[in-house]
């Protein structure tokens, strides 16, 4: 049987995980939080009390994890795994994280004998629990062909952006254009409502009109407009702002790096920032709309 480590168990990770044991794989796992393991040992998962207890022994080390410092933390630190990572296992990380981490955890597992791909992955929730996520990957083509087993238990869609750090990037550009969809999305159909439209039909209008996109097609961000949407639930569920918000911080480094210009991810950082420190961190991104909204 095939072992998969797999850290980190948040709402992505962990519907993630769950897919992996439904397709047979041997999970070994851990999390900082109890509450997320006792979830996964209900699914058939086994609970390690230790990441470094988790990563031995297994062919494959996957993790999800919030950010940067926590993936670097988790493999390289004081007790991190790399150490205790078998030289034949592949390691995965599904983490939306920057580039630069990315490549240097690659390098340091590579200086051990041990093979590294970065595969952020887009999709959300829904997409995790369904296993139809799309994973972008970085690293080498024959790690990535490897990965195949682990990663299409998990997700639809795989594709191959480049060398370690491609598939940061490729995420990155596509939120922070995510990002920008949402928030002119928002604000024409804010625009609409101010002057007398029903935003359901301004919505079908747009729709079947040249402003079409992703989400209004998916992910409408007025209340009322579509069933099943964090807009129809108070914008709990989905993508926090604070997630967008830190995709959008690492668009903004990314772009800084190779001296790009990106005025409107800059904007829309902008506007996430600021509705983050609002108070609606935790809530989900297509909130942005109650920016524009007019308060009664
Ligand atoms: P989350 O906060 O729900 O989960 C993160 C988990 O990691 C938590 O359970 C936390 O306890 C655990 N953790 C933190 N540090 C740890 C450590 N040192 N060891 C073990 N566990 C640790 O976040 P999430 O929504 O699952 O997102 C995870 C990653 O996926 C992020 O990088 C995010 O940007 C990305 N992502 C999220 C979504 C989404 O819709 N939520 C979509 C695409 C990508």
């Amino acid at each position: 049987m095939t072992t998969v480590a797999f850290i980190g168990l948040g709402n992505m990770g962990g519907p993630m995980a769950a897919n992996l044991v439904k397709a047979g794989f041997s999970v070994q796992a851990f999390d900082l939080s109890q509450a997320a393991l006792a979830q996964l040992a209900e699914v058939g998962g086994t609970v390690m009390s230790t990441a470094r207890e988790a990563a031995q022994g297994a062919d494959f080390v996957v993790s999800m994890l919030p950010a940067g410092k926590h993936v670097a933390a988790t493999y390289l630190g004081e007790q991190g795994i790399a150490s205790v990572i078998s030289p034949d296992a592949l390691v995965i990380d599904c983490s939306t994280i920057d580039a630069a981490t990315a490549r240097k955890v690659g390098a340091e597992l590579a200086a051990q004998g041990i093979a590294f791909i970065d595969a952020p992955v887009s999709g959300g929730v829904a997409g995790a629990k369904a296993g139809t996520l799309t994973f972008i990957v970085g690293g080498d083509e024959a790690h990535f062909e490897r990965a195949r087993l682990v990663l299409s238990a998990m997700g639809k869609n795989l594709f191959h952006a480049g060398d370690i750090g491609a598939g940061q990037v490729a995420k990155i550009c596509n939120n922070m254009l995510l990002s920008i969809l949402m928030a002119g999305t928002s604000e024409a159909l804010q625009l609409g409502i101010d002057n007398g439209l029903d935003p359901k039909v301004l919505s079908e209008i747009m729709l079947k009109s040249s402003g079409r996109n992703w989400t209004l097609e998916l992910y409408n961000p007025c209340p009322g407009v579509m069933d099943n949407v964090p807009s129809s639930n108070g914008y709990q569920g989905g993508f926090m702002v604070d997630l967008m918000a830190k995709d959008l911080s690492l668009a903004t480094e990314t772009a800084l790096g190779s001296g790009s210009s990106t005025p409107m991810g800059s904007l829309a950082r902008s506007l996430y920032v600021q509705h983050q420190r609002q108070g609606h961190g935790k809530e989900d991104f297509s909130g942005i709309f109650q920016a524009f909204a007019k308060k009664n």
